[in-house]
């Protein structure tokens, strides 16, 4: 598979509601002034730098925990499809503000999965690929500067008593009897916080705003908890860590980004972000221009979850082989089913950006892929379901070469040549003893074409004990060669594929299904887990035509007649093993 120049399949500019709000603001030229010393820090860091050469500046932020699924896929193209296009920088940023749950075997992957897609995070000579706790310290700051300007305190509240006392959407919070503290009691607390001393809980750090705003987010927001815990990049440095709604504005603050594209459960928190960005600018530790969020609908598709929580339960709950599992819509797995970054590009061109929430059929997905992979896979025949067809009247020894093209549609491909043999695999379901209405393939007195071979005329059948038809018996028509002059003199309906019984090799085919049974898995039962479905898999075994025989893992063919299959990573010379 050929991932980047497949990518450039469809290049024209899908109009959205961003690319109007980028124009705009470029037309306002919002960023003429704009400073970038090209690597993330506050306004000291920035203060004696050049005028950033990126246009604009966008992120893709994935929190390391868990393989990035198919409606990552939609931000990744947004982000990035809108720095190349705008001739910005796109940064590849962890957020790993969280201490727990967060791993280096999902940076990898997700390291992987941009990549695949055909970006990456370079700008000219910068590489733009961040650790938001890299800020840790940055944050901190922060966070002693809101305390400073009386914008931020310590609760000492319990967990209970804050909730209790946020109020609901109808009634006003309370304010925390410890709102009134001075300046010097809150950093002292805040410097027990970091002390390590205080248990998990103990106390929160709390934006000062606003207990009786219509918006819950914007009543005292908690900034910073403590949290005895091994981060997997600072190791013990903190015992304190800030809250993911604290921490993203300043992330995006610090790497210059000028569009923080996030999905619309973040609606509400926009006006915290501005909140916090215009504090900071005060105190003296950003500059404008500050970056601004603009939500967009999340991807929801039909038949599968696309949530990481969900899907590490899948895995861990061995419902699938794995995170790579074909059945998994995880970007591993969608890989190992044979899905390309083409076909993903496709799929997010036609599904568009657009700020109503809605479902997407995952036929649209399937028929994205199959479009891209109609054009690049060549074809191949296999039969799936075997049985023997002898042509009686060829003789044991011939062997004869037929031609089959590798693309119907592009003759620049070429052919290849199939064996033709007196024992041949055909397809169960491509004979019937008692032919139903519309029947044209074999039965008993019916002639067929074998596909690039020759015309036959069924003779007759053998059965075991069970009624299970085991050989077909035929003769062939020796002047109806395909491509010879006597291939259209027999005029027929139906055309068989058909691979050499001596030539052929064995594979194991895996025939997938969708994973789940429902369109929206757990809206109508107990759990999501309820509506698996159990027959997601099946095992068979198939005879590939012997010019299958080198096939290497990652190789993709049309089976004629049967559809698209990939050769599995898993697969070997000796163990073919192929993914439909
Ligand atoms: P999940 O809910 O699966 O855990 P997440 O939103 O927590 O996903 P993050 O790692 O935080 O995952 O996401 C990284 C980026 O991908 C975010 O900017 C987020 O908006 C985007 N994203 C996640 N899920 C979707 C989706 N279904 N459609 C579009 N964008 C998504
Ligand atoms: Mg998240």
């Amino acid at each position: 598979m050929a991932p980047m120049s497949d990518h450039e399949i469809k290049d024209d500019l899908p109009s959205n509601f961003i690319r109007s709000i980028i124009d705009r603001n470029l037309n306002e030229n919002l960023y003429q002034n704009k400073k970038w010393i090209g690597s993330p820090g506050g306004a000291s860091h920035h203060a004696n730098a050049p005028l950033d050469s990126a246009k604009i500046r966008t992120r893709f932020p994935p929190e390391p925990n868990g393989y990035l699924h198919i409606g990552h896929a939609k931000s990744i193209f947004l982000n990035f499809g809108l720095a190349r296009d705008y001739k910005g920088a796109c940064h590849l940023r962890f957020d790993d503000t969280n201490p727990e749950k967060e791993d280096e075997e999902y940076v990898r992957s997700i390291i992987d999965n941009v990549q695949w897609l055909g970006f990456d995070w370079k700008f000219k000579d910068e590489d733009n690929l961040y650790y938001a706790s890299s800020y840790f310290s940055f944050m901190h700051e922060a966070a002693l500067s809101l305390i400073q300007s009386g914008d931020a305190y310590v609760d000492q509240q319990t967990a209970d008593e804050i909730r209790e006392n946020r109020g609901t959407l109808t009634a006003a919070g309370k304010n925390s009897p410890y709102r009134q503290q001075t300046v010097d009691e809150n950093l002292t607390l805040f410097a027990a916080m970091k002390s390590g001393k205080q248990p998990d809980g103990a106390m929160v750090l709390r934006a000062k705003i606003d207990m009786a705003s219509p918006n819950i987010n914007m009543r005292d927001p908690a900034i910073y908890r403590i949290k005895h815990a091994e981060h997997h990049r600072t190791g013990n440095d903190w015992c304190i860590y800030p809250m993911y709604t604290f921490a993203h504005p300043i992330e995006d603050a610090l790497e210059g980004i000028t569009h923080s594209i996030c999905t619309l459960e973040f609606e509400d928190q926009r006006p915290f972000y501005d909140w916090l960005l215009t504090k900071l600018k005060n105190n003296g530790l950003l500059t404008d221009p500050l970056p601004k969020q603009h939500e967009f609908a999340r991807l929801n598709l039909t038949y599968v979850v696309l949530s990481k929580r969900r899907l590490i339960e899948l895995v861990t709950n061995q419902h699938v082989s794995g995170w790579d599992d074909p059945r998994m819509p995880t970007l591993v797995g969608a890989k190992r089913r044979g899905y390309t970054p083409a076909g993903f590009k496709l799929f997010t061109d036609r599904i568009g950006v657009s700020k109503a929430d809605s479902w997407i059929d995952y036929v649209t997905l399937e028929d994205a892929m199959r479009e891209v992979l109609n054009t690049s896979c060549d074809r191949r025949v296999a039969v799936l379901d075997p049985i023997k067809l002898v042509i009686s009247n060829y003789a044991e020894d011939q062997v004869e070469d037929c031609f089959a093209p590798n693309h119907p549609q592009d003759e620049s491909r070429g052919k290849r040549v199939i064996k033709l043999t007196r024992e041949l695999w055909i397809e169960r379901q491509d004979f019937m003893i008692e032919p139903e209405k519309k029947y044209f393939r074999l039965y008993p007195g019916n002639q067929v074409r074998l596909r690039y071979g020759y015309v036959v005329n069924c003779t007759g059948y053998d059965v075991d004990k069970k009624g299970q038809v085991t050989t077909v018996y035929c003769e062939y028509l020796p002047d109806t060669k395909s491509g010879s002059a006597g291939a259209d003199s027999v005029k027929v309906k139906g055309n068989i594929h058909w691979v050499s019984c001596e030539h052929a090799v064995e594979a194991k085919v895996n025939l997938y299904d969708r994973l789940f049974k429902v369109e929206h898995p757990g809206a109508n039962s107990e759990s999501y887990l309820d509506d698996i479905n159990e027959s997601s898999l099946t095992s068979i075994t198939v005879q590939l035509e012997e010019n299958l025989v080198n096939i290497k893992p990652m190789d993709q063919f049309q089976f004629e007649r049967h559809g698209y299959f990939i050769c599995d990573p898993d697969s070997s010379s000796k163990n073919i093993i192929m993914n439909r």
